[in-house]
């Protein structure tokens, strides 16, 4: 099982590497959105770890400080987003007792709430282009434990990533363009891949 350390360690490394690809999150969405996702996650994660000080007592209330304090402290379509990813995972996790297979659920119930808010599907050139393709490597691998579940997440989100790269926006800002928003990479697909390789690296 993983502690509430590592899953505080998740989140802390999850907010270095948003800070670390800060402006490239911002070049991204100045190609084809208004230029604030790289700024929008690193405040709201400032916020956030600013809010696990002292640490939750239990893997549920950490995430639904993590959730708050995104919706609360970041504008734009991600934070409401981002919010919910981690809102819905709490009520997921029947107990602290926090395995492979739990956690993978909750991830699961936290994109399920993100495609029911944002109405995105697979291919919209979105944050779910990476997050659902990461979950199922994340279930198919989950009975080997948690390295190897993480591992292939943050493998499938990073080629989901990329494979947003020539697809035309159908939701977000992006939308707005058209087929221009074709030839650049989803700014929210890029941080969602961050999202799985901070989680990867936190268990490995
Ligand atoms: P805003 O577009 O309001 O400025 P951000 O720039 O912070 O917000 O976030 C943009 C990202 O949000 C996009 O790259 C996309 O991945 C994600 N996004 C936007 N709309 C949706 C949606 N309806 N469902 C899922 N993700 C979305
Ligand atoms: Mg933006
Ligand atoms: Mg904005």
């Amino acid at each position: 099982a993983v502690s509430i350390d590592d899953l505080v360690a998740w989140i802390r490394a999850f907010r270095d590497a948003v800070h670390r690809h800060k402006d490239e999150l911002t070049r991204l969405d100045s190609e084809i959105g208004d230029a604030d996702h790289g700024s929008n996650m690193a405040r709201g994660l400032d916020a956030v770890v600013a809010a696990l000080n002292p640490a939750p007592a239990s893997a549920s209330e950490l995430f639904k400080t993590v959730g708050m304090t995104l919706v609360s402290s970041v504008g734009g379509a991600s934070g409401p987003l981002y919010g919910t990813l981690f809102l819905r995972m709490g009520p997921a996790l029947a107990s602290d007792e926090v395995d492979a297979e739990t956690l993978g659920a909750a991830l699961r119930a936290g994109v399920d709430g993100v495609i029911a808010r944002g109405k995105a599907e697979l291919g919209d050139k979105t944050m779910i282009d990476a997050l659902s393709p990461a979950l199922d490597a994340w279930d198919a691998a989950a009975s080997e434990g948690f390295a190897a579940a993480a591992r292939a997440a943050a493998e499938a989100a990073a080629r989901g990533r990329d494979a947003t790269e020539p697809l035309v926006a159908r939701k977000g800002r992006a939308s707005y363009l058209g087929e221009r928003s074709a030839g650049h990479l989803d700014p929210g697909a890029t941080s969602a891949t961050l999202l799985l390789e901070a989680l990867r690296d936190t268990l490995a």
